[in-house]
């Protein structure tokens, strides 16, 4: 008699090899902090952010999470990431991927005008990766950002916030209790 796997197993089995994955991609990268923290120490926490402080347990959204700036910031491409890992897991990471070939201020704008767009699962690593990246302004700016800067770069991210709205309570007020600590601190 064969004993079928809990699916628990093989979603755990998916997560570590997307894990490895992610890890592997930016295993050369910083982030922009003061400590120039590993970077893979940011997909992490968005994906952490998105299964216990969201309770969003969608097993795509965490490696979704978890993969998020790979193909933005390394030379992963969506070819790779579809063979190895699907397609539902790919157009997750497309959804919230930008578009590098338009100029920095289109592309930010961007991100406003396709939040309201965007899958029940791209809108909890949007608001993840808003959460994180204003955690570390706040505890720990990129040293050659000037206040004006940083004041500039929390009020982006409220205005991409502001147009997933709804998405998750928790998560949402993870956010804004952050962003004003953020706006207090500089
Ligand atoms: P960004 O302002 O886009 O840098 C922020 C991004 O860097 C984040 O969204 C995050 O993206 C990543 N990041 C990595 N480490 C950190 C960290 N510790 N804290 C916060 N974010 C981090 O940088 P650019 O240099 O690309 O500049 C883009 C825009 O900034 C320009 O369009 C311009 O408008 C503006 N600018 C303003 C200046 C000013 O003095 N006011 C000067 C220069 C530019 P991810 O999670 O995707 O990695
Ligand atoms: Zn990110």
């Amino acid at each position: 008699m064969t004993e079928s796997k809990p699916a628990a197993i093989d979603e755990v089995g998916l997560l570590l090899k997307v894990l490895r994955f992610a890890a592997d991609k930016h295993k050369h990268q910083r982030r922009k902090d003061r400590e120039r923290t590993p970077y893979i120490n940011h997909p992490i926490d968005v994906a952490e952010r998105i299964w216990n402080h969201g309770q969003f347990h969608d097993i795509n959204a965490v490696c979704g999470a978890l993969l998020h700036d790979t193909v933005e910031d390394t030379d992963a491409s969506f070819e790779e990431i579809e063979a190895l890992f699907g397609k539902a897991i790919t157009d997750i990471v497309r959804e919230v991927t930008d578009d590098k070939s338009l100029p920095k201020a289109a592309r930010k704008q961007a991100q406003i005008d396709h939040g309201p767009h965007l899958s029940v699962a791209a809108r909890h690593i949007k608001l993840g990766d808003k959460t994180s990246n204003v955690t570390d302004v706040c505890r720990s700016a990129p040293p050659d950002w000037t206040k004006e800067r940083c004041s500039e770069y929390l009020t982006w991210t409220e205005k991409v916030v502001s147009t997933i709205s709804g998405t998750n309570k928790g998560m949402e007020a993870d956010y804004y209790a952050i962003l004003e600590e953020a706006r207090r601190e500089s």
